[in-house]
Parts: structure tokens; sequence; C-alpha cells
């Protein structure tokens, strides 16, 4: 029998109606004749209170320095929201007459990396769940979990859901993978922040993989990742509508789209600035090194020209890196391996991003992105650019105007309006 992956996510599951509606397209699916894994998240906002616990329990002054906690006991607690809904969909399938077993990671099992946290998944060992679907018993799988090295619970970071269905659809050869979630597909942009944001009937792999990196959380990043090693046919469509949806696919099954398929933000962003750096060979390594020791997540980086021996390192980090970041750079001063003479911190930044596999063959992009931001009276702070995607660093009050600025700049509102007059 053909095989499909069916993942919902925590709205899809946020109580037993909406378990029930869920449930009824599982059945549908198994009706019209596939074998069908169901992966499911924990219920909306469970994650959340579950990481809340473990923060207040490991420390009730609210450190929060990497390890404050044991990462092993964080992923035995977060991993059990999973186990509820799964547990809960499989006895919803059985009360509608569907053969249907639970699984939990450990169980299939899926094997991961030891990073407790943010576990990658390495192998997937599918034989009791083929065994199953030959005895006509449907599979329920827990997310975002899986069984590390050390014999212990693992988990596979925040979103990571969308990676364990896009693995299982890999790993049994599913026809296809369907994401339900709360908007009926991927949109031009977040549509929570226009109201003009369109859905794409197509998108291919790599911008959606760039959009997911840059912010947007429809997909998790590594899901995308592996869709795209594994040619797995990606859906992401609507629990609550029977909307087509938008298929992740090759560029070279996209005929008509935009030379900018997407806006991506990212909110909570800073920027960091060293002024007066001794411009010397190894100062970049001097000021990066122990940040990635401390655990920072540098994204954007510039060094300015530097003038009679001196110069400007600026970089930009999520405001939950900054404390840290504060702190090496700040050590790295007092031991001597890095003089500088001021530290500037700016935490009130967000990233804005453009996306489309149109830049490569078209010129002017960037320029006609500053122009609108420019428009607008948005200031930039710090640009990067890669062969499909344009990212700009500006202050967080204006990130929403900056994303429906673009929006309206690229046209993203209706397809084919290519033009870069
Ligand atoms: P789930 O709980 O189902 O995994 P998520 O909250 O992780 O759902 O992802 C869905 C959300 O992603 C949407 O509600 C939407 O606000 C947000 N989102 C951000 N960018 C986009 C986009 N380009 N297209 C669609 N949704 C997006
Ligand atoms: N429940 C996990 C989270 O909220 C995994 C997921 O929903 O994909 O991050
Ligand atoms: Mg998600």
């Amino acid at each position: 029998m053909p095989r499909l992956v069916m993942k919902f996510g925590g709205t899809s599951v946020a109580d037993l109606d909406r378990i029930r509606n869920a449930a009824t397209k599982v059945k549908r699916e198994i009706d019209a004749g596939y074998d069908v894994a169901v992966v499911v998240s924990a219920m909306s906002g469970k994650t959340n209170e579950l990481v809340g616990w473990v923060r207040d329990a490991a420390s009730p002054e609210g450190d929060n320095r990497p390890g404050f906690y044991d990462a092993r006991e964080y992923d035995s607690v977060v991993a059990s929201g999973e186990q509820v809904t799964a547990g809960l969909m499989a006895l919803t399938l059985q009360q509608m007459g569907v053969d249907a077993r639970s699984w939990l990671g450990w169980q299939v099992p899926v094997r991961t990396s030891d990073a407790h946290g943010a576990a990658r998944i390495e192998a997937i060992e599918t034989e009791g769940l083929d065994a199953k679907f030959a005895e006509g018993t449907h599979a329920v799988i827990a997310g975002f979990q899986g069984l590390g090295p050390n014999g212990r619970i693992t988990t596979l970071g925040r979103g990571g859901s969308d990676t364990t269905a896009v693995a299982f659809a890999a790993a049994l050869g599913a026809e296809r993978c369907d994401i339900y979630t709360d908007v009926d597909g991927v949109y031009t942009t977040d549509p929570r922040i226009t109201k003009k944001a369109r859905k794409l009937d197509r998108i291919a792999y790599e911008e959606m993989l760039e959009l997911a990196s840059l912010g947007a959380k429809v997909l998790q990043v590594r899901s995308v990742e592996l869709a795209m090693a594994h040619k797995v046919r990606l859906a992401v469509r609507s629990s609550f509508s029977d909307e087509p949806g938008t298929l992740v696919c090759d560029e070279e099954e996209i005929v008509e789209s935009n030379v900018i398929s997407g806006v991506a933000y990212s909110r909570d962003e800073a920027k960091i600035t060293l002024r007066n750096l001794a411009d010397s060979p190894g100062i970049a390594a001097s000021v990066f090194g122990p940040l990635a020791d401390a655990g920072v997540n540098v994204d954007m980086i510039i060094q300015d020209i530097s003038a009679e021996g001196f110069t400007d390192i600026t970089f930009s980090c999520p405001v939950d890196d900054v404390a840290r970041a504060t702190e090496a750079v700040e050590r790295g001063k007092a031991d001597g391996s890095v003089a500088y003479d001021d530290l500037v911190v700016d935490t009130e930044c967000a990233k804005v991003s453009i996306v489309g596999i149109g830049m490569r063959s078209h010129a002017g992009v960037a320029g006609r992105m500053f122009r609108a931001l420019a428009e607008e009276n948005i200031n930039i702070k710090v640009i990067t650019t890669s062969e499909i995607k344009v990212s700009v660093l500006v202050d967080r009050k204006y990130m929403e105007l900056a994303v429906q600025a673009l929006h309206d700049q690229f046209g993203l509102e209706k397809v084919g309006e290519p033009s870069l007059a």
C-alpha cells in the first residue's frame, strides 16, 4: 500500500475536538487506501509551559547561562507533551474504527545524536512499524523526540516535529509528507503581518530553506534540509480547511514565480559594536572565537574600513545571547586578548529578509529593497546578502512596516509581476 505521513502541529491538536478533527482527516486518507504514519506535536502552548518549568526548577534566580540546567532532564521533561497527544490521537482513531498504535521516539526507535535539546536524527529503524502496517495497524508517532546514544530521550529543537515527519517520510518511502498547521500553506510572508500575504501554490526547496532559516517558522529548517536531501514531496496544509496547500518541490517544477518569493523576519535581534579595535591580523578570531565558545549565535558581521590602525567590528545575534556575548567580549578585554575602546549594544533590532531564486538572474534587487525602505524612512543598520537573499537589520519598531513595504515593492500580492522597473 502507498504510504503517507501526516503531521499535526500544536494548534491542530490543542484539545480533544481538534484531535478529532485531525483524526477525521487521517481516516479519510486511510479509507482512500494509504498506510498512514501520523506525527503529532504537543498541544499548543504545552512545550512553552514545560520549558518554563525546567528553567524555574533549575534556576529560581533566573540564570540563563548555557549549561545552567541539565539538558538530559530538559529533554525528558519537554518531550512529554508529545507523549500525551500521541496516545490521545491513537485512542481517537481507535474510537473511529481505525486500527492505530502510538509510538514514542525510543520505541521506534528514532536514533539521534547526543546533542540534547537540539539533537539530529541519525537513523530511523522502521521494522516495527513495517510489521504493524502489514497487520493493518496505522502508526501515531510522537514528534520532536528520539533516543540518544546514551540511551536517554533527546529532543530535536523547537519546531522539531516537522523534522520527525519528514524523516519518517524518507525512511518509510512515503508518497508525500503533509504538514497540517494553522495556516493553509506557505505565504509570501507571515499572514499575521499583512493581509496582502498570498498563499504560494509551490515553493522551491532552496527558497523554503532560506525563508525558514531567516525566521519563517512555518517549517523547521532541518525538516526542509531533509526534504531537499531525500526528495520528499512536502506539502503545507491547513487542519481547518480542505484547501490544497503549498507544495515544496524542485525549482524545475515551478512554472510561474516572481523574482522575490517571500519576505521573512526575525523579531528579537541585537547588534553589538566594538569600537576602535587594534587592527591587526587575528583580531576577528580573537573576538569571534570566545563568542563561539560562549555559545553565542553570531549572525551578521561587518568590519569597517580601518583608520590609523584601528577598526570597528559590528555583529548581530539573538537578544537572548546578548548577556553571554558582552560577558565574553569583556572577559577578552580584561585578560588582554582583545583591545577596544567601547562596547555598544543595541537590543532593539529585527532582521527582515527577501528571498527568491529569481535574484540569480536579475540585477538590482538589493537596490530596490533599500529604496523601498528609504521611502518609509527606515534606517538600515547592517546588510548581508547571498545568492538568493538579502537581509537587513532595522529598528524593531519598524519591522512590520519594513515587511509590508517590501511585500508591496516586489508586488508579492500577485503572481507574475517580476518587473524590475
Ligand atoms: P505548528 O504549531 O502547526 O507547527 P507553527 O506556529 O510552528 O505551527 O507555524 C505556523 C505559523 O507560521 C503560522 O501561524 C504563521 O504565523 C507563521 N508563519 C511565518 N511565516 C510564514 C509564511 N511565510 N507562511 C505561512 N506561515 C508563516
Ligand atoms: N512541541 C515542540 C515545540 O513546540 C515541537 C513542535 O511542535 O514541532 O517546539
Ligand atoms: Mg511548528
